[in-house]
């Protein structure tokens, strides 16, 4: 296992200071090894998260040698030759699973602000307290930009929001937390191969959530409610001025749309599974309240705004992988984590092998079905292994 930081090192470098998981503690288990702290329907700092995984790592001792960057990793004869910063490694199968979120996500447009707008993106911000006073655009209304929204207008400032797709939930639903509910009545257990659209599954902005120990509900509704203006799609700057779509209203409405379906999903097995739980009885939320006159553009020379936020997205970094398995849009091309290169695995992506594998606690099942599929692979004879990579569906 090569790891170019230290154990963990995404929870301990590159999220910002307040982040807590939005998935309750009990949630957070690694294979063999669940949460057995005091606050199982707590939600976890970013510190603890690192806590959690470096105690993880000694309970399976894990062979990690840290510090060790993977430069490049490229098909030879019967395997890869990994080239690292601390020299090469001949190996019949490779692994990768260096995570989903290492970059952020910029549109283009960010090239046209004015240069006196500072930029920054999650991976550079920290705290409120570190951004110029004044103004804040927040763009994005998935998990990161809603939070990042809420922390940066509690501490004073003005805040702009600007949404494009979303998905809403409440924090809390029958008494239960929402994430339990994915995770009992199966939603969250929809494979890939099951799914009908999966790119845009593996898209989906995360859902509008946030831990707290209050067990807030952070929704569109929240947000306005504490004075964060609400703009459409960011689609263009032109003349210094960022023009919005008009299409919020379709986008609010159809995420209650959506938020309700889920619901009755609930609703539905509740009825009929959930005997040995207890629920609440059903109940629906207000519906998000539209803006009466969302703005179609804002001036970015008038010093309104001092710092924009891009929220719009991680995506995985793959500089150091020289093996052609990339789609025309430079996505990893893999079947449910079985890469289109022999002996090439991914794990740790977006609904990779089910919907929970975007999530801590869908490594588990994805886990075994990849290495269990990797053990035929290397106890096949080395010719035979070349052509023995069907997919793996249905096994
Ligand atoms: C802001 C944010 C919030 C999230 N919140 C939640 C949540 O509340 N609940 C939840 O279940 N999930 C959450 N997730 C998703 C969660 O991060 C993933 O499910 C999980 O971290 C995936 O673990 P991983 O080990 O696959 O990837 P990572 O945690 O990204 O680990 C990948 C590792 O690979 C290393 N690496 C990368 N490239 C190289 C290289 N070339 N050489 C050597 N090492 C390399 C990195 O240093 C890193 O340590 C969140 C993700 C983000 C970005």
């Amino acid at each position: 296992m090569l790891e170019r930081g230290d154990v963990a090192n995404s929870w301990r470098c590159e999220r910002w200071d307040s982040l807590r998981l939005l998935t309750p503690n009990w949630q957070s288990r690694l294979p063999g090894f669940a949460y057995d702290g005091p606050d199982p329907d707590g939600y976890m700092t970013a510190g603890g998260v690192a806590e959690l995984i470096g105690r993880y790592a000694t309970h399976i001792g894990a062979p990690v040698q840290t510090g060790t960057t993977v430069t490049s990793v490229q098909r030879v004869d019967d395997g890869y030759r990994v080239t690292t910063t601390h020299g090469e490694i001949r190996s019949r199968a490779v692994v990768i699973a260096s995570g989903a979120c290492n970059r952020a996500v910029v549109p283009a447009i960010a090239d046209a602000v004015p240069p006196d707008i500072e930029q920054i993106t999650p991976f550079e911000y920290r705290n409120p307290a570190e951004l110029p006073d004044g103004g804040v655009l927040v763009v994005g209304g998935s998990a990161t930009g809603v939070q990042l929204a809420a922390e940066v207008r509690a501490s004073g400032r003005p805040v702009t929001l600007s949404l494009g797709e979303l998905v809403r939930l409440p924090r809390v639903y029958r008494g239960r937390d929402i994430l339990w509910w994915m995770d009992v009545s199966g939603v969250w257990d929809q494979r890939y191969d099951e799914i009908d659209d999966l790119p845009r599954a593996r898209r989906l902005p995360s859902p509008q959530l946030v831990g707290t120990p209050e067990r807030t509900t952070l929704d569109i509704n929240a947000l306005t409610a504490m004075g964060v203006e609400l703009v459409g799609r960011w689609a263009a700057v032109r003349d210094g001025r960022a023009l919005f779509s008009g299409g919020l209203r379709n986008v609010l409405a159809l995420s209650d749309l959506k938020m309700e379906r889920l619901l009755d999903t609930f609703d539905g097995w509740a009825a009929t599974e959930c005997e040995d739980h207890d629920v609440d009885p059903p109940e629906r939320f207000a519906p998000t309240e539209v803006p009466r006159s969302a703005r179609w553009e804002l001036d970015l020379r008038s010093g309104e705004i001092r710092t924009i936020i891009w929220a719009t997205g991680f995506r995985p970094e793959y500089e150091w992988l020289d093996v052609p398995v990339f789609d025309a849009r430079g996505r990893l091309r893999h079947d449910g984590g079985i890469v289109d290169s022999p002996g090439l695995y991914a794990l740790g992506l977006p609904v990779l092998r089910r919907r929970r594998s975007t999530f801590i606690c869908g490594i588990e099942d994805d886990a075994r079905d990849v290495v269990d599929h990797l053990h035929g692979y290397l106890a096949e004879p080395l010719a035979d292994s070349v052509r023995s990579r069907r997919g793996m569906r249905g096994r």
